[in-house]
């Protein structure tokens, strides 16, 4: 299949482009979509045929389930059983946005695009492009992250074309995603709120907004730095460059020499290894390839350059790579839980 990109620039020709994606979303096909968040691969939530390509084309298990996209509040009401009170505080503050909130789901949305779960995620997403294309096709967009499935997700048009060339046939490109790490999912199917994923909205944002709320114990990222996980390298990669990837936790002075020490190692033994560093540090390496991730001060920065660098690994070959630890007071939970799933609990304490 030939996948054409269509870049958009704000102006009145983008109509006839989302237009386009729209004619080919209504026609059970799939589009690689601009959000916020990260780019998305969107089919008709309420095709099931739609459900089963986005799985196919992602190379994704068929048990985990898909986010629903809406462009606004009344399209909630007909794929949910009921809208509980917390909904629409949590919609009232950060919808449209990067916050995706599960339910328990009616009938009108099939099993197959929740992996066969009763519940369904909904998010509101607030790109224009992406509220304009769900608009235009059926009003519920199923679309998660556009990359092959483990590999990280694509915050420009041109690394989903990387993973999706040949197998969908448009992309829309709508320039580089803003927030570029997925929503913040918090599950309100059960009477106490949880956190099951951390993302643009962060844990204390949620908690002003709701009080009391229960963390999933399976998010990777949200312990103490000091503590060390009970079982390392026991949970699966995600969101993996092809080389290892090491996370060097500890004071900024000890991970700059333990990690220099480790390149010595690494190159000695004619290994390609690569630096993950912040702007602060960046200058404190001996390696040839060390990329600033950004400033300490910047975490918004941090977070939207996060899965680039980690593809760039990929580019340069990288054997072994190592990174610093980002636990940026806002983003740093979210950013934490991808670098550690990226390094499949890879981490070295000093
Ligand atoms: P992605 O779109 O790649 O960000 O992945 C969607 C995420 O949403 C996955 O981690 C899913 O497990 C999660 N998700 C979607 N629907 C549900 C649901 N009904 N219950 C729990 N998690 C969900
Ligand atoms: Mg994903």
């Amino acid at each position: 299949m030939y996948t054409e990109i269509i870049r958009l620039n704000g102006g009145a020709e983008d109509e006839a482009a989302i237009s386009k994606a729209g004619g080919l979303i209504k026609a059970g096909e799939l589009v690689g979509m601009p959000t916020e968040t990260v780019y998305g691969l969107a089919g008709d939530a309420l095709n099931p045929a739609s459900s089963k390509k986005i799985y196919a084309a992602k190379g994704r298990p068929s048990d985990n389930p898909l986010i629903v996209h809406i462009s606004d509040w009344d399209h909630l009401k007909p794929i949910v059983s009921e809208i509980p009170e917390s909904a629409k505080l949590l919609a009232d503050k950060f919808w449209p946005g990067p916050l995706t909130l599960i339910f328990n789901k009616s009938d009108l949305i099939p099993l197959e695009t929740t992996g066969g779960l009763e519940t369904v995620a909904v998010r509101m997403p607030i790109h224009p492009v992406a509220r304009a294309l769900i608009r235009e096709s059926t009003g519920y967009i199923a679309a998660p992250s556009a990359n092959a499935s483990g590999r990280p997700s694509c915050t420009t048009a041109e690394e989903v074309y990387e993973d999706m060339n040949g197998l969908i046939p448009l992309i829309l490109d709508g320039g580089p995603s803003d927030i570029g790490l997925e929503s913040t999912i918090l599950d309100l199917s059960d009477s106490v709120p949880e956190l099951l994923r951390p993302g643009g909205i962060s844990l204390s944002e949620l908690t002003a907004c709701l009080g009391n709320i229960k963390i999933n114990p399976a998010i990777d990222g949200v312990l103490d730095p000091a503590q060390k996980p009970k079982a390392p390298g026991m949970k699966y990669r995600h969101y993996a460059p092809k080389g290892r990837l090491i996370i060097v936790e500890g004071a900024r002075d000890k991970v700059v020499a333990a990690i220099n020490h480790e390149l010595m190692k690494a190159l000695s033994t004619g290994k390609r290894a690569a630096i993950i560093a912040s702007e602060e540090t960046a200058n404190k390496y001996k390696g040839d390839i060390v990329r600033s991730i950004g400033s300490l001060t910047d975490e918004s920065e941090i977070a939207r350059r996060l899965f680039n660098i980690l593809r760039e690994m990929d580019k340069l070959n990288a054997e072994l790579i190592f990174a610093e630890a980002f636990h940026t007071p806002r983003l740093g939970m979210a950013i934490m839980n991808r670098l550690i799933r990226a390094a499949g609990h890879n981490i070295i304490y000093v």
